[in-house]
């Protein structure tokens, strides 16, 4: 569908490319609108898919003023990609929204909260190196090692117990002692907006890792960005949900079970991102000698948890907002802890009071490597 007075694009001339994109949803019924974790927890038209989109549809055809007030709402999204699932067309917002991001960036119209990323994420970096430095006294680690695996900057910063065991279980799994990742895969800043400064991350991640042979990765949105978007060199990732589920033979009921739900959380990049929705559901049923419990939105359905696409820094009430609404639909159902695999998830669901764990401990407990 276009505009009856069609208009060429006229500024952020490259969003030419998802003209028809950005046509389709301004003139559209607003069909999923109800899908939008931010627009939920803010209810404004202009935080709706529709509103997002209609808005830098706009902008490119020059319709509103060039300004931080109009450019905003793109960064109101998470990528979680449940609109796609609402829509007859299948538009991948989360993907238009990002490369209207990377254009209005470079117009200077970046949020404020958003000032200095590339040095926060190059101490981020620097903060990594010294986490897995703690974890070379590990008998799984080797520094040399043709096997790799990347946890994850936000394990390491929020979660570091978790980044041990991922290093412990990937070893109990496959036998190989792995070299532990200290590099920025890039996602972060391919979220902000700024796809060439993610690009160069990610070839420099992959001259660091010159010559191996294998490379899991824990995090969602790392596996993720990685999947999508491998850099030259790399070897295809593996996450570790689907490294786990090649192995369910290893996987027996861990101990000290009780009968407390235990509530399965799709996180949006390996459930809608990926198609992992099998994996880490045969690998809890294993662990669990029963199915894991499961939100009513789930699958291809599940709510957003609003940690996604760096809301939490762009839109930190909405973000909070969202989680609340994921944990409230847990409590409804019988609470209980909410399991996932995704540190942003697992930290947004901790910081909100919730008994949330990481499927990578649960691992951990049914292979006996929890405590050594
Ligand atoms: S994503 Fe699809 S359903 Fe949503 S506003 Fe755009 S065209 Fe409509
Ligand atoms: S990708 Fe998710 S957060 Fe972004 S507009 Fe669609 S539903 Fe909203």
């Amino acid at each position: 569908m276009s505009r009856p007075d069609h208009r060429p694009i006229r500024q952020l001339t490259p969003l030419a490319v998802h003209e028809r994109d950005l046509e389709t949803c301004t003139f559209c019924p607003k069909l999923c609108r109800s899908a939008c974790p931010v627009s939920n927890a803010e209810p404004r038209e202009t935080l709706t898919p529709w509103g997002k989109m209609s808005l830098v549809n706009h902008l490119a055809h020059g319709d509103v003023p060039l300004d931080a007030a109009h450019a905003h709402p793109a960064w109101a999204c998470t990528g979680c990609g449940r609109c796609t699932t609402r829509c007859d067309h299948e538009i991948q917002v989360g993907a238009v929204l990002c490369d209207a991001r990377a254009e209005l960036d470079k117009a200077g119209l970046a949020p404020a909260a958003l000032d200095g990323i590339e040095q926060r994420v190059d101490a981020v970096e620097e903060s990594m190196r010294l986490a897995v430095h703690e974890l070379s006294n590990e008998a799984a680690f080797d520094a040399s090692s043709a096997h790799a695996i990347l946890v994850g900057c936000s394990y390491h910063r929020h979660a570091q117990d978790e980044a041990r065991l991922a290093l412990r279980v990937v070893h109990a799994l496959t036998g190989e002692r792995h070299r532990v990742v200290s590099s920025c895969c890039g996602a972060s800043l391919s979220d902000a907006g700024k796809p060439a400064q993610a690009a160069a991350k990610g070839a420099a991640l992959a001259s660091r890792l010159a010559g191996i042979t294998s490379l899991v990765v824990v995090d969602a949105g790392c596996a993720y960005h990685l999947i999508t978007q491998t850099p030259a060199g790399l070897p295809t990732p593996v996450t570790l949900v689907d490294l786990a589920s090649r192995h369910l033979e290893r996987f027996s009921p861990a101990p000290g079970l009780g009968e407390e739900p235990v509530r399965w959380h799709d996180p949006c990049r390996l459930g809608r991102g990926l198609g992992q929705y099998e994996a880490p559901r045969h690998v809890l049923a294993r662990i669990l000698g029963r199915s894991p419990d499961e939100f009513a939105d789930r699958r291809e359905q599940s709510l957003c948890s609003g940690a996604g696409g760096l809301l939490p820094i762009t839109f930190p009430e909405a973000a909070s907002a969202a989680a609340g609404r994921r944990l409230d639909e847990h409590s409804e159902l019988g609470g209980g802890r909410v399991v996932t695999a995704c540190a942003s998830s697992l930290r947004t669901f901790r910081k909100a009071g919730a008994d949330a764990e990481d499927i990578v401990r649960w691992m951990a407990r049914s292979l006996g490597v929890e405590r050594v």
